[in-house]
């Protein structure tokens, strides 16, 4: 079959996402309010994509038939999940435009080679190193010094397969240990904050950026998003600056979320790239006069991209499976919250550290929206746990 030729998919056509869960979900969302068709494909069924698009198809990112098959019910095809194997992306984009393009998840889906690229195309980043053995970490250790953090080259989102190296000891336990795939040792940072930069880039070059997102992270997942960040407007440019020059040195059709340290001097370094809309811009759905989910749409349709003006200061809060752990949560009491905003993502199972949905709030300034989402999802548990009721007595 050949590629379909006209640049621009309009509503009423069918869009893939590969992948299947939240992200990929309110994708669906956007595109479905826009007239489009959504297909998704990946190795589940019933999953948070799939409640919301028209067609769920179950089959392995691996089976390139099924995803030939998938391919050919499409106008063009985005993911949500970046770690699709490359010889998948590149039998779907023999039939239909993919976007962004293999070569972005190729980068994106290795540390090791996203680090690398950021580095010698004068990007900042923390000093690394590759780990491929005992004795590379070793050397690694010797040239970046400790504290360190040693992290696994692929695969590895959210902290998972992450290592704080603080002594020689810790270095000690992971050579006994073994080196058994390829490792990234960069140095620790001891940041002030962390900021992203989530943007997009049109088909026709067009660029456009969301602002500075200030993250706090706990254990390695991202907690609680404001926006706008609380950074000086030198240190804001800045970010937008390297965001662009990342866009624009990858070619990338779509949205795509650069994180940052920013050092206790103001000096920012990027510490990963997400090829597609980021957790950090969830806000954008409710703040933003167009949410990252309906900018990707736009950019891999070949559309116009939208403005992405904040209507008012915003924070978001992560609603992780943890706080199932006495019970449904009180969505009556978050409700309560006026200008509070519930987005559950169709989640059966609420494992801890799972990412079951996320509230929002809007108001006068970021500090203010932050502590009203904080607040919010306090209350879902209030009455849950003992040590939360006694406080609020
Ligand atoms: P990552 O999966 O690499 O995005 O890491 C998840 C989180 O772990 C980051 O957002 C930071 O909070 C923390 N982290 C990762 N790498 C470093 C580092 N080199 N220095 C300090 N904190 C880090």
């Amino acid at each position: 079959m050949k590629i379909a030729t006209s640049p621009i998919v309009l509503p009423g056509a069918a869009i893939g996402v590969l992948g299947s869960g939240q992200l990929g979900r309110m994708f669906a969302i956007a595109a479905r309010r826009m007239g489009y068709r959504v297909h998704t494909f990946s190795p589940e069924g019933d999953t948070p994509t799939g409640q919301v698009a028209d067609v769920e198809i179950i089959g392995q990112y691996d089976d390139l038939d099924a995803v030939r098959q998938f391919a050919s019910n499409v106008r063009v095809l985005t993911f949500e999940f970046e770690n699709v194997p490359s010889g998948s992306v590149e039998a779907a984009a023999e039939l239909v435009p993919v976007r962004p393009g293999g070569a972005v998840l190729h980068i994106a889906q290795n540390r090791l080679r996203e680090k690398t690229f950021l580095a010698g195309n004068g990007f900042p980043v923390a000093p690394f190193a590759a780990v491929r053995s005992v004795e590379d970490l070793a050397s690694a250790v010797e040239s970046i010094g400790l504290p360190s953090v040693l992290k696994t080259a692929g695969f590895g989102y959210d902290g998972k397969g992450q290592t704080k190296l603080r002594t020689p000891d810790d270095v000690s336990a992971v050579v006994a240990g073994g080196v058994r795939e390829e490792l990234v040792l960069e140095a620790f940072i001891d940041f002030a904050c962390e900021l992203s930069v989530v943007a997009a880039r049109g088909v026709d070059g067009a660029f456009v950026d969301w602002g500075v997102i200030e993250n706090v992270h706990s254990r390695h997942v991202l907690d609680v998003s404001v926006a706008p960040a609380s950074v000086p407007p030198d240190v804001a440019e800045e970010a937008v600056r390297i965001a662009r020059g990342v866009l624009e040195s990858l070619d990338v059709v779509g949205v795509l979320c650069v994180e940052f340290f920013c050092t206790r001097e103001g000096k920012l370094l990027v510490n990963e790239l997400a090829p597609r809309p980021h957790n950090s811009g969830h806000l954008t759905f409710d703040a933003c006069v167009t949410s990252q989910f309906e900018q990707q749409l736009r950019a891999v349709c070949g559309l116009p991209l939208g403005s992405t003006r904040l209507l008012r200061p915003a924070a978001m809060a992560n609603l992780l499976g943890d706080l199932w752990e006495h019970g449904e949560p009180d969505w009556e009491a978050a409700c309560a919250v006026p200008d509070v905003k519930i987005h559950l993502y169709g989640k059966m199972h609420p494992k801890p550290g799972r990412k079951m949905g996320h509230l929002t709030a809007l108001a006068e300034s970021p500090e203010e929206a932050a502590r009203i989402v904080i607040e919010a999802r306090a209350r879902l548990t209030r009455d849950r746990t003992g040590i939360q009721s006694a406080d609020r007595q």
